[in-house]
């Protein structure tokens, strides 16, 4: 995966360090994140991951990833919608949801919505999405595109 920001530890110019997580006893962790990220909190993250996933249902993705500590979110079946808990220190509090395009794969979208459980959050984007684009303009295509198409 290629990461559009320096990572903790690279500097200006050189080389990007690598995003691949490596183990050291407790530590698991990337040179490119440098944050000391633990074993235990990927594991944690694995955990919270999956359990997600299966409660939303059949095809939802379980995706761990690293950016200053191990973080989580699931990706639905269409690829389009991206749920991710937000936490405090007691554990999530509430649930974050992204709809972008497929290629985003729940990373990114132009529309958000939360609540207060996973299912929520994701049925608050899909009503944004769906007012969002409802009485769109009609628009008829160009002279010039329609008689390109005849001809
Ligand atoms: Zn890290």
């Amino acid at each position: 995966m290629t990461r559009p920001f320096l990572g903790q530890g690279d500097s200006p110019g050189s080389a990007p360090l690598s995003w691949v997580p490596v183990r050291h006893g407790k530590i698991y962790c990337a040179p490119g994140c440098g944050a000391g990220c633990t074993w235990a909190a990927y594991q944690r993250a694995e955990r919270e991951a999956r359990a997600l996933a299966r409660r939303l249902g059949k095809g939802w993705r379980p995706v761990v990833f690293e950016n200053k500590g191990w973080s989580l979110h699931v990706v639905s079946p269409c690829k389009r919608i991206g749920v991710s808990p937000n936490r405090n220190v007691t554990g999530p509090h509430s649930y974050s949801a992204l709809f972008g395009d497929r290629d985003d794969h729940g990373t990114a979208g132009l529309w958000f919505g939360r609540g207060a459980t996973p299912e929520a959050a994701a049925l608050a984007v899909i009503k944004i999405v769906k007012a969002a684009t409802v009485n769109l303009p009609r628009i008829k295509p160009h002279r010039a595109a329609r008689a390109g198409r005849k001809g």
